[in-house]
């Protein structure tokens, strides 16, 4: 349900109007639109009506949400989400076009520098590269663990890229926010409820990753986990899905990103990675995932993919990385969309440990 303003309403009104919910036992996430100011009620609200907020001064009216998933919807906030960072100018979902790029793993600190200079300088300012790995076989390398964080410290710091990297449980969220900018979450836990709920009260954006066969409603609803526990900074991923399919890894979803865009204000990024498994096609779906609107890439990117310790086959060579960033050149302008010449800059101070 959504208390729309009126346009002259106080600070005061709306403050009485968020008590009251929360006295009724739910829960009122203000929403700030460029037309309206909008206070969303969540929770179970089965059989009731307006609660008499539709009688408290400075209401204009009450609207109900007809999707399942209320703070993710456009019908709640018809304004594009621009998400934004803590002492940084980098954003996601805005004009400029994000590009996180770096190692499916962090290997070493040789290895993660390595690749950390050559994505900085073709023009990334994020950087990926996981700690702690959701393999499918528990003999497969598993991450380096807190010494992997430190690692990623040490890039940022170096560089200045900000720095997403998965959490597989809550422990790790707990360890990653000392370190990391961005908490990803992976698609096999896209329906790990306690850990949505314990990065929906993380003060980190979280990149959440589509599950391998979840339709785009079910992302949705785990975006709306992450939300209703009051983190309004959420980017949605498309990374392939399952599909009988078997010329590729899995079926990159390009179709899921106008349906996402048309259902939430959320931005969303497309991974080619994952999403086809060899290295090969992702550039062609990079471009492509620009074309159809994506806000945004995660790539792999690896100094010695013959090498590296997971998902080596579809980890770019730093040369074709290079490639793949001039050639999105192309495509951006035809969306409106603009890139950066500038690379990441340096920190002036230590952001080790802090935020
Ligand atoms: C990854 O980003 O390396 C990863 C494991 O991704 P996904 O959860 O999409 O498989
Ligand atoms: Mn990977």
């Amino acid at each position: 349900m959504l208390v729309v303003m009126q346009a002259h309403a106080t600070p005061d009104q709306v403050r009485a109007i968020c008590e009251r919910i929360e006295t009724l036992g739910f829960r009122a996430h203000t929403i700030e639109g460029t037309q309206h100011f909008a206070i969303a009620v969540t929770g179970d609200l089965r059989g009731i009506e307006t609660c008499g907020l539709d009688e408290m001064p400075g209401v204009q009216d009450i609207v109900r949400i007809s999707k399942p998933f209320k703070l993710v919807s456009r019908e709640s906030k018809p304004e594009n989400t621009v998400v934004r960072f803590a002492n940084s100018d980098v954003t996601i979902g805005g004009e400029e076009f994000a590009i996180i790029a770096g190692p499916c793993s962090v290997e070493s600190r040789d290895q993660a520098m390595a690749v950390a200079e050559k994505v900085a300088a073709a023009g990334a300012k994020m950087f990926r590269g996981g700690a702690y790995k959701p393999r499918t076989s528990p003999y497969a390398f598993q991450g380096m663990g807190v010494e992997g964080l430190k690692i990623l410290a040490q890039v940022r710091e170096r560089f200045g890229m900000l720095i997403v990297t998965e959490a597989v449980d809550n422990e790790a969220l707990e360890a990653i926010e000392d370190y990391a900018d961005m908490i990803q979450i992976g698609a096999r836990n896209m329906q790990n409820f306690s850990l949505l709920k314990r990065a929906g009260r993380s003060p980190l954006p979280v990149l959440l990753k589509r599950g391998l066969s979840a339709t785009l409603e079910e992302l949705l609803m785990s975006a709306e986990y992450i939300m209703s526990e009051g983190n309004r900074n959420v980017v949605l991923c498309e990374r392939g899905v399952r599909t009988f399919a078997d010329h590729s890894r899995n079926t990159l979803d390009l179709s899921v990103i106008p349906a996402a865009h048309k259902l939430s204000h959320l931005p969303i990024i497309s991974d080619p990675s994952h999403g086809t498994g060899k290295r090969d096609r992702v550039t062609p779906l990079a471009l492509a995932s620009a074309a159809v609107g994506a806000d945004g890439l995660i790539i792999e990117v690896h100094n010695e993919p013959d090498h590296a310790l997971s998902d080596g086959a579809q980890s770019l060579y730093p040369e074709q990385f290079v490639n793949m960033v001039s050639q999105l050149r192309g495509i951006l302008p035809v969306v409106h969309r603009t890139l950066s010449t500038e690379p990441a800059k340096p920190r002036a101070t230590s952001q080790a440990g802090a935020q």
